[in-house]
């Protein structure tokens, strides 16, 4: 028998591994099936090169429960170890700077587990007392216990074990009796070893019998030895990656897409990433892409491998190039893993693309469900946003789709404004803003739908990204001044005009919260609107932004303002212009007279600070005037059905008349049939 001390540098491995590392105690099942997976898996190779010649029918590892006797045991039929193997592999732990290295990472297990291979020592976070019992393949190699109680020192017999292979006997401690529940290792083998490369048995399949579960004869097999993602592509059908997501996420729809990643240069990653059809937010959480390293599982926890924007994907990365154990900050900071994200978002978008050109119908009845991704990806991912640009699909209001490319050729020789801009046109509802996108196919120009998400923020990167373009909202102005061209008519409305039809059609706005309106004029053609309600795009972009961004709400309290735009070459409002000319010329000429004969009063006064007095008195009398003008102007509108109606059709073709008003349109509308 030998005795003999492990060789940490460290006083006492032992006490620092029970007592620090108890975030993840559940991991260090993870690592001895893993060394038992790589010892049967080593015993495999040295067969394939002749170097074993002994039997290798059954290579399973399992895992065993002896409640009577508190154990928790991990058999495999792998190499073994001799006693010097023993001495080599378990007694002399590689230990380099470690005091220093476990202050820094005492609350990270996983982290201190990896970094000094410590996989076999993390048995003492659950265990009183550890025994290995094994027999080396090596010819004449004589089996060997070792049994050490989480103190430094260890023993070492010679024993009787008739077959090649490791057991490592856990006696679990009174702390973590949990592990001796055949519920609780089942659902841990399930989680970490789901795909390992060699059959895992835990206890046998159990049948219902009369009133109660019995074992039968056959094994119970918890992992699937072969996934998916390390079969070779060209093996494979839809059928198998369908399966196999269903297998991995059960319960969701069946995946939009998927990029099967087999990468061997410059580093080692196979994988299979899922476009999901996502339902709801509580989905994206529950099913994320999972790491495997070599098909031991290592985490759901992806950021960093995988760029932010494909966290919304699900699938597994496998790659023996990630540490198995790592902390999370490691991950982010490790150049291999940005390499691979990098990689990643490479593989990804040129998946996307070829789908796009290949299979362009698929494409686009996806492009729905898949747009969020793409856009998002675009706006936070520059390398990516370069790539998508190929493929990306614009969706016009007729359900149309276009690649960027496609959809320029299509609006450039009819949109481009007299500067040689291009206009992208666009709206954010089919619904509310119809009459603004019904006025520009007339004109035959094109209208984007842009209802999604992220799409304002998009619109604001692709006009950053394309020359010389412009994007315009449909109901951002007459279509004439959102792609003005050089052959514009200017109105050749006269002043006394203007101001008479500025305050009769203002004065029969009806009352609404948060709204301000301005009147302007143009001479639009003779088939337009006689008014077009427009929204200003600037002031409509800062309270899109306010909305978003808690800091900006001085955009966000501005009320709502619109435009009235009175078309003066409209037969009706010719009209009904002609009509309160000469019914009020009358009243306002020589109010319009006197009040610029005070203005311009008060424009002298005002010069000579001494006449303060006299400044006010005049202020009062120009608004005295006014007033007057907007009483005349407004009794004459209100008495006006036509006025009211013209006012009431452009607010109900922008979704705004409501309520009372629109039921005094309707009533309205009524009498005059
Ligand atoms: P790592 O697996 O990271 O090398 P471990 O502490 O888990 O670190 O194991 C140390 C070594 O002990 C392994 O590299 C292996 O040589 C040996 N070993 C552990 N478990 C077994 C086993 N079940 N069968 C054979 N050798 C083993």
């Amino acid at each position: 028998m030998q005795k003999g001390s492990i060789g940490v540098t460290t006083e006492n491995i032992f006490p620092v591994i029970k007592k620090f590392l108890y975030s993840d105690h559940e991991i260090f099942l993870r690592e001895l099936v893993s060394n038992a997976v790589d010892a049967t898996q080593k015993l495999r190779t040295l067969a394939s090169h002749g170097e074993f010649n002994g039997v290798l029918n059954d290579t399973s590892v399992s895992v065993t429960i002896d409640k009577d006797k508190g154990t928790l045991t991990v058999s495999d039929k792998g190499i073994g170890m001799t006693a010097e193997d023993i001495d080599k592999y378990i007694n002399q732990i590689a230990f380099s700077g470690a005091e220093e290295f476990l202050a820094k990472y005492k609350n990270d297990a996983n982290a201190i587990i990896g970094h000094f291979g410590l996989g076999f020592y993390s048995a003492f976070m659950v265990s009183k007392k550890v025994e290995i019992r094994t027999l080396s393949y090596k010819e004449g190699a004589k089996a060997m216990s070792w049994v050490c109680d989480g103190s430094p020192e260890y023993e070492m017999t010679e024993i009787e074990k008739a077959e090649r292979g490791t057991d490592i006997i856990l006696y679990i401690d009174d702390e973590s009796k949990e592990f001796l529940e055949k519920s609780r290792i089942e659902a841990l083998l399930k989680k970490y070893c789901r795909f390992l490369p060699v059959p895992i048995v835990c206890g046998k399949v159990q049948k219902w019998e009369k009133d109660k579960y019995v074992d039968t004869d056959e094994d119970n097999i918890i992992n699937n030895v072969e996934p998916l993602w390390t079969k070779k592509p060209a093996e494979l059908k839809d059928e198998d990656y369908i399966k196999f997501y269903h297998e991995l996420h059960p319960g969701q729809d069946d995946p939009l897409f998927w990029i099967h990643l087999n990468v061997d240069f410059p580093f080692n990653l196979t994988g299979i990433l899922y476009f999901p059809k996502i339902k709801n937010n509580i989905e994206i959480n529950k099913n994320r892409i999972q790491l495997y390293c070599n098909q031991v599982y290592v985490t759901d926890q992806v950021e960093g491998v995988v760029p932010d924007f494909l966290m919304l994907l699900q699938g597994v990365i496998d790659s023996p190039d990630i540490p198995l154990n790592v902390s999370r900050s490691y991950l982010q900071s490790d150049a291999n893993v940005k390499k691979i994200s990098s990689h990643i978002t490479k593989k990804v978008s040129s998946r996307l693309e070829e789908i796009a050109k290949k299979d362009r119908k698929n494409f686009e009845d996806k492009w729905n469900d898949i747009k969020l991704f793409i856009e998002y990806g675009m706006l936070t991912d520059e390398k990516f946003c370069e790539s998508a640009m190929k493929y990306a699909l614009f969706t016009d209001t007729e359900d149309k789709h276009f690649n960027f490319e496609e959809y320029k050729t299509l609006i450039k020789d009819t949109q481009t404004d007299k500067d040689g801009t291009l206009v992208y046109l666009y709206a954010t509802n089919k619904e509310d803003q119809y009459t603004h996108i019904n006025a520009a196919t007339e004109k035959g120009y094109s209208v984007l739908m842009m209802d999604g998400q992220l799409d304002s923020h998009f619109i604001g990167m692709l006009e950053q990204k394309f020359e010389k373009s412009r994007f315009a909202r449909v109901d951002a102005d007459v279509i004439s001044n959102l792609i003005p061209k050089d052959n514009k008519k200017e109105s050749d409305i006269t002043p006394l005009q203007r101001t008479i039809m500025t305050t009769l059609f203002k004065s029969q706005v009806p009352a609404m919260e948060k709204s301000d309106f301005f009147v302007s004029f143009e001479a639009l053609t003779g088939d337009s609107h006689p008014i077009v309600l427009t929204q200003s795009e600037y002031m409509r972009r800062m309270k899109d932004m306010a909305a978003m961004q808690p800091g900006m709400s001085f955009y966000g309290d501005l009320p709502d303002s619109y435009n009235m735009i009175i078309n003066t070459e409209h037969p009706v409002i010719k009209k009904v212009m002609n009509e309160a000319e000469s019914a009020l010329k009358d009243t306002v000429k020589p109010m319009e007279a006197s009040l610029a004969e005070t203005n311009n009063a008060l424009e002298e006064i005002r010069k000579d600070d001494s006449k303060k007095d006299e400044a006010s008195a005049l202020e009062k009398k120009a608004e005295e005037i006014r007033n007057n003008e907007n009483k005349a102007v407004s009794e004459y509108a209100s008495s006006n059905d036509k006025v009211k109606q013209l006012v009431d059709i452009a607010l109900l073709g922008n979704g705004l008349l409501k309520g009372e008003a629109l039921n005094n349109f309707i009533k309205r509308s009524i009498s005059l049939l």
